[in-house]
């Protein structure tokens, strides 16, 4: 059974998270042990579209909070993309290692049924191709796809081209070109996104400087691109003129900020700013461009998109190109309105929601 927000202990309302989020869904089921709960923050520029996070947290208020806020984020990432979805986000309590069992996951589909379209679950951290696939069999109101069942697929690609394409445009405006070539880029992480970016920056004759927490990974790239392995904590001592986070979030911080010699920062990671006002105007003093990340990481919710009209590779590349324009557009208008980007990107997205509501 579902039980709604009016069913269950109002702590949602006054939850710092909360953010007048339409429909909260607690989802649980004693047979298979699922413990979920489905955020729906907004539907208003279409169904909310967002991943599926399976991880053990330690309270259930900590993953109240992480569906709060992710079903926020993706509210405002789909926006400024120019997508028509609105926002939503859902978490199964658990490790994903030993949580997961065909039946849950089947489960979940059902729960994800009931809500009729509003919110349409893919992958996120610990779920896969495959996990969606399983859920796909009860629930059409899914994406994420593999190829060979009419999706996208590893949506890294395309969010590695859309950081490029958002690292560009940022350039532009630092550089006064767009072109990479001997540039020295600072790149943090070589995972799915990271080392598909490393390989594009290479292509681009960037000069890259790269770290991941597991070496093999980094000295892969390196061997392949010809990219330079530096230490964990050393990738923001690098004298680097843009820095490319794909690995964490909040790595732009108090102890962070003053160390980078960059002038643009431009990366996959969700939530880079620690702190999106303090960080956010930290880099904006430095004379830093940060191209904010729920703008440029968006590459892969825009081919999971596509899968909603119809997939067609061509049209989710063609969508993702935009990511330069938007992004070029939004580091004009926190110039003139001598605003950071991060606040300018905000305002952008909430005025196509507040357009939509107003019938413009
Ligand atoms: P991933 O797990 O494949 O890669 C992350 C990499 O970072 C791993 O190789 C890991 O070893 C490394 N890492 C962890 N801690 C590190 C540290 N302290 N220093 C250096 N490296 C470290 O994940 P991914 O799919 O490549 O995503 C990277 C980031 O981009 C994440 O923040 C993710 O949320 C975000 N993102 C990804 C996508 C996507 O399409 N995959 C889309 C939007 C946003």
């Amino acid at each position: 059974m579902i039980h709604t927000l009016e069913q269950t202990e109002t702590t949602v309302f006054s939850a710092p998270a909360y953010d007048n989020h339409e429909n909260v869904v607690f989802c649980r089921d004693e047979e298979t042990g699922l413990k979920a709960i489905i955020g729906v923050h907004s539907t208003v520029l279409g169904p909310a579209l967002g991943g599926l996070r399976i991880w053990n947290y330690a309270t259930e208020a900590e993953a109240l909070n992480d569906v709060l806020r992710l079903s926020r984020g993706m509210t405002f990432k789909n926006s400024i993309s120019g997508l028509d979805l609105g926002g939503g986000k859902a978490v199964i309590i658990g490790d994903a290692r030993t949580v997961k069992t065909e039946k849950l996951l089947k489960r979940f589909g059902e729960y994800v049924n009931r809500l009729n379209g509003s919110y349409i679950t893919a992958e996120d951290v610990g779920a896969t191709t495959r996990d969606i696939e399983i859920i796909s069999r009860q629930t059409k109101h899914v994406a994420g796809l593999p190829e060979s069942m009419g999706g996208g697929g590893d949506p890294s690609p395309f969010t590695a081209y859309g950081v490029l394409l958002g690292m560009k445009a940022a350039a532009k405006r630092a550089f006064g070109t767009d072109e990479l070539r001997g540039k020295t880029i600072a790149v943090q992480g070589c995972g799915n996104v990271g080392r598909h970016l490393i390989e594009l920056l290479a292509k681009e004759g960037a000069k890259l400087y790269i770290s991941d927490w597991a070496e093999e990974k980094a000295y892969e790239a390196a061997a392949a691109h010809k990219a330079i392995v530096v230490g964990l904590d050393d990738i923001y001592d690098v004298d680097a003129d843009i820095y490319a986070p794909c690995a964490l979030g909040a790595t732009l911080n108090d102890r962070t900020i003053p160390r980078l010699k960059c002038a643009v920062v431009a990366g996959s990671a969700n939530n880079q700013l620690a702190d999106e006002q303090i960080h956010g105007e930290m880099l904006r003093e430095r004379g830093i461009i940060y191209a904010p990340d729920f703008l440029i990481n968006a590459g892969g919710v825009i081919n999971v998109y596509q899968e909603t009209q119809g997939y067609n590779r061509e049209a989710s590349f063609a969508r993702i190109e935009k990511i330069y324009s938007t992004t070029a557009a939004l580091l004009e208008l926190s110039y003139k309105e001598d605003i950071t980007p991060q606040e300018a990107a905000l305002r952008m997205a909430r005025k196509r929601i507040a357009d939509k509501k107003a019938g413009l």
